[in-house]
């Protein structure tokens, strides 16, 4: 059994775009550079940006932050996000959702101008992305694919199981197992909370995606011998045996699939951490001209 390791994996691809980002500005290229839009004082939100524009700054990236209380309006924000569709500096942005209720997330969205839609959630790069064409893929899908590849998972012929309907996850991670591409190539069954016989398709998958948010649901007797489990599961719950006070489960119970698989991802430690390689790639493809020419 092998634990894929997120963390690890997602360091090695910041590190192969900071040695790019050094050879763009050796070369005297444009250096790619990401926005962000913060909408309120979320604290989760907070952190999520920080974190990202730190990455960025770590690998050479130029960020940019927009923080606005939550008072903004949508036209006051639609009118920002014009700006930067327009501004030439600025290679890709994201708006960290959710935003206020009074503000349309869809809205905004389709305002993004395609190009420059690094999260990959406006319905021209779903669609193109359905269409097996370039694309920004969005941050887990595409955080997924990487670890597949990365550690050289065979996809082809396989049966890949979803569990989990959601756009940002389960649907499109469907797609894409089930394009003519690697990763890919899967028979794919997409389940949901009206699957009736769960159980047993889970246990004729090669290959189980887990994103349905309910903490350790999948366990051993839902997995076959051999089977790669990738867990995209995130419940916090509370626990006395951690200094924070709260611990991280995962859709998978851990300890007792584990030993059935082939690979499997842990939680924290696994999808997790590949989310912000995932963007990081998007922004350099943006900067690049590779999915819009
Ligand atoms: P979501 O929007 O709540 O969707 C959950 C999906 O699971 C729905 O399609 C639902 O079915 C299905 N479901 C619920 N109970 C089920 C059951 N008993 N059997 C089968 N399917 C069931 O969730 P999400 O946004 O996709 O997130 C899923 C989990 O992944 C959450 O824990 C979230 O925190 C985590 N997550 C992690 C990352 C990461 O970076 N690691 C990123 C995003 C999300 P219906 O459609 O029928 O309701």
């Amino acid at each position: 059994m092998i634990i894929i390791d997120g963390k690890k994996t997602s360091e090695e691809i910041q590190n192969e775009i900071a040695k790019e980002v050094e050879a763009i500005k050796a070369s005297g290229g444009k250096v790619p550079h990401l926005a962000a839009i913060l909408v309120g004082n979320d604290g989760g939100s907070e952190t999520y940006v920080a974190s990202k524009v730190k990455t960025c700054e770590k690998i050479g990236f130029g960020s940019s932050l927009f923080r606005y209380p939550d008072t903004i309006t949508e036209a006051e924000l639609l009118i920002k996000i014009d700006e930067l569709n327009n501004d030439p500096v600025v290679d890709g942005f994201i708006i960290q959702l959710p935003l206020p209720k009074h503000i349309s997330d869809q809205k905004v969205i389709e305002r993004i101008a395609p190009k420059k839609d690094v999260d990959g959630f406006h319905p021209s790069n779903v669609g193109r992305m359905a269409l097996n064409m370039p694309t920004y893929i969005s941050a887990t899908p595409y955080g997924i694919l990487q670890l597949l590849e990365r550690y050289k998972i065979e996809t082809s012929g396989k049966h890949c199981v979803v569990i989990g309907r959601s756009n940002i996850v389960g649907s499109p991670m469907s797609i894409l197992m089930a394009r003519n591409a690697y990763p890919g190539n899967c028979t794919v069954t997409l389940t949901h909370s009206k699957t009736k016989n769960l159980q047993e398709l889970c246990l004729q998958a090669d290959i189980i995606i887990a994103a349905l948010g309910k903490a350790e649901f999948l366990t051993a007797d839902m997995v076959k011998q051999g089977a790669v489990v990738i867990d995209v599961g995130i419940t916090r719950i509370k626990s006395d045996k951690t200094k924070s006070g709260w611990k991280l489960l995962g859709d998978v119970k851990f300890d007792e699939v584990a030993p059935k698989c082939a690979f499997i991802t842990p939680v924290p430690g696994g999808v997790g951490p590949m989310t912000i390689a995932s963007l990081l790639m998007n922004t350099l493809k943006a900067s690049k001209g590779a999915v819009y020419k």
